[in-house]
Parts: C-alpha cells; sequence; structure tokens
C-alpha cells in the first residue's frame, strides 16, 4: 500500500489567519492577487498583497522561467535534465552544469559534511531501488542488494568547483539526488523575482516550503502553521503550531508523505544512507526555519535522517530553528529547538 502527498495535501507548513483564504482567494477579491500553478509534483503559489496589476503578467513570466530553469538544471524526473545527463554519464572528468546546479550542490555537500553523511546528495541509487524514484515500487530490496547499492553512496565521491561551474564524480556509477533541497531553492529563486520587481511584502511557497517577506495584507507579519501528521488524512486537523515571520524559509520534511506498506511494515521516502534503510525512528516529521528556504529545506531532511535525538542535538549546536512531531504510544508529541521557541506562536 503506498501514501503519497501530493497538492494540497502536500503543504507541510499551512497557511493561517489571512493567508488560509489562499486556499479560497477567488470568492474574496479584495485579498492579494496571487499566482499560482503546478510544479514539481505539488502546487506554488504566489501572494504580493500589493501586486499592481500591471506588474502580473511580468511576474507571472519570471516565476515560469525561475521553475523551467530548476527542472532543466535539477530534475531527476526530466530525462534531458542537466542531472539527469550527469548521472548517466560515466565520465570522472569535471563536468559542466548550469550555476544553479553547482551553487545547490555546493550546499548539499556542506550539509552532508555537517552531518556527517546523513543527509546525502549521492543517494539517489537507494531511493531509486526503494522505490522513491521516478519509477515508483513496493518491492523491498534484499540485504545484499542494498549492500551493493551503498558502494555506490557516498557524498565525498562528489566534488563541486563553483567557480567553473562544475561538478566531479570519483566513480562511474555515482549519482546526484538533490531532491531535498531543490524545491526550496526554487522557492527562494521565486523570492528573487518577487523582490527584483521592487516588492518588499511577499510569500512564495512551493508544496508547502516557503519564504516570506515584510508584511501581509492586513500590515502584520505572516502566520503559518505547521502541518500535524495527520491532517493528509483527516484533512481537518488545526495546525499544531503556528509563526509570525517576517523574513526567512520555512520547510517541514515528514516520513508520511511519501511512504509504502508492506508486510505491516512502513517504508517512508527519506532514507538513511548510512544504513541503506527508509528510517525507522519515531520522528514523524521536522520543520525549519533559515534564512532561506534552501537551507530550511536541507535542513529538514537532514534532521529527518538523524531522528529526534541526534537530530535535536545537532539542531541545537547549529542554532537552528526546528520543531520535531514525535510519535508517541498515543498521538505525537512535539519539541523545539531554543531558536524556534522564540518564533512559535499559538494558531
Ligand atoms: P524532502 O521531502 O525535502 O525531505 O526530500 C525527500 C527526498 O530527498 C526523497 O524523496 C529523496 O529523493 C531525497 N532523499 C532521501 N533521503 C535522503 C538523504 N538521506 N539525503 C539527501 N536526500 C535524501
Ligand atoms: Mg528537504
Amino acid at each position: 500500500m503506498r501514501f503519497k502527498l501530493t497538492n494540497n495535501n502536500s503543504i507541510g507548513v499551512r497557511l493561517i489567519g489571512f493567508a488560509l483564504l489562499v486556499v479560497g482567494i477567488s470568492a474574496c477579491s479584495r485579498e492579494a492577487p496571487i499566482l499560482n500553478g503546478a510544479t514539481m509534483g505539488t502546487t506554488y503559489s504566489v501572494i504580493v498583497p500589493s501586486l499592481k496589476s500591471s506588474d502580473q503578467e511580468v511576474l507571472q513570466s519570471l516565476v515560469e522561467a525561475a521553475l523551467s530553469r530548476v527542472n532543466t538544471a535539477m530534475s531527476t524526473y526530466q530525462a534531458d535534465s542537466s542531472i539527469s545527463r550527469f548521472n548517466n554519464s560515466r565520465t570522472t572528468d569535471w563536468f559542466v552544469v548550469p550555476t544553479d546546479f553547482a551553487y545547490v550542490t555546493e550546499a548539499a555537500l556542506q550539509i552532508a559534511s555537517a552531518t556527517v553523511g546523513a543527509f546525502d546528495p549521492t543517494v539517489g541509487p537507494l531511493v531509486s531501488r526503494w522505490g522513491f524514484g521516478k519509477d515508483q515500487s513496493d518491492a523491498v530490496p534484499e540485504a545484499d542488494e542494498i549492500d551493493g547499492l551503498l558502494e555506490q553512496v557516498g557524498y565525498k565521491s562528489l566534488q563541486v568547483n563553483i567557480e567553473t561551474n562544475s561538478l566531479r564524480k570519483s566513480s562511474g556509477d555515482l549519482q546526484v539526488d538533490l531532491n531535498a533541497i531543490a524545491k526550496g531553492y526554487a522557492v527562494d529563486l521565486l523570492a528573487e523575482a518577487v523582490a527584483d520587481l521592487g516588492y518588499v511584502n511577499f510569500l512564495v511557497e512551493i508544496g508547502g516550503e516557503l519564504r516570506v517577506s515584510g508584511k501581509n495584507s492586513d500590515a502584520q507579519a505572516w502566520r503559518v502553521g505547521v502541518e500535524n501528521p495527520t491532517s493528509g488524512a483527516a484533512g481537518k486537523d488545526d495546525p499544531p503550531i503556528g509563526l509570525l515571520l517576517e523574513s526567512g524559509g520555512v520547510a517541514t520534511s515528514g516520513d508520511y508523505r511519501n511512504a509504502f506498506e508492506s508486510d505491516g511494515v512502513r517504508y517512508s521516502h527519506i532514507i538513511d544512507p548510512r544504513s541503506g534503510y527508509p528510517v525507522s525512528h519515531k520522528l514523524a516529521s521536522v520543520t525549519v526555519v533559515a534564512d532561506t528556504a534552501m537551507y530550511a529545506d536541507a535542513w529538514a531532511t537532514a534532521l529527518m535522517v538523524l531522528g529526534p535525538d541526534e537530530g535535536m542535538k545537532l539542531a541545537e549546536s547549529h542554532g537552528l530553528a526546528s520543531y520535531f512531531i514525535v510519535r508517541a504510544d498515543e498521538g505525537f508529541v512535539t519539541f523545539s529547538s531554543a531558536e524556534f521557541a522564540k518564533l512559535a506562536r499559538s494558531p
């Protein structure tokens, strides 16, 4: 049995108060104009409370160009993207890639190093074999197959040079998977597109990963709510906690968002590259607030791999604002890092 949250259900960070109107914006003409559409297997939206109608068209084309730039560079779902070409190539020479791809790879390698490989942008072969890549399957691999795939994985076998925008793998079968970070980067590009038009008040979001700036249309800080891990199923639970933000990026990674069950065991799309298996601890989701959506996205996945204890320890030592929702015998228990506690509000 497969569980995959897409579109509205995949919103890890829900917009509350004013922003909840996003869902029914068409019925509320006095609210901010928004752009929205489909991308990366989910949806995006752009909210600019004071957007001039004369800017709408140019903003739409800037947003579409940014999304297309990210997909053409880093989508493992597009056969002709740069990442697919790099993955299909067996060359161990330097390989020139688009600037965005080199930049995001460098950030991914930073997080890999900070987590000693719990976050690993070369985890792709394991992700694919566990059925969470382009071809989905629920077939649980044998232990020796995992061992074989682990030999193809290792962030130390990937190098990046951001001066020449090139990547190099030290073994021909190394694969790069930036799905844990590229969406956040795309959110940052959307924010840049809006800011480049001179706006300071906006919220941009892809699949619930978001970046805010300034104030909402009520001249208040943006209010966002962290998704309850059961809301995908129940569809109506209130967000357990809210945030008031005037800048920064927010992302959630959850073991429940893409998973399958086989013989009574749930297997999640978050893979621990140190064991080769999907994570099996009790952490259901991690939400991170950071300066950029890219770092929020990457850290949320990284902490999700590390689990409740090791993850919170690392979050505190890096001064990360993070919020953990952990499965308990009945329901969930939540933990906030010190930095997150400063931002949290009742929804
Ligand atoms: P996210 O939804 O941002 O947590 O990203 C999940 C995606 O990241 C998965 O679908 C995989 O493609 C990839 N991924 C899974 N495990 C890891 C890992 N340990 N390090 C980096 N990326 C991962
Ligand atoms: Mg992520």
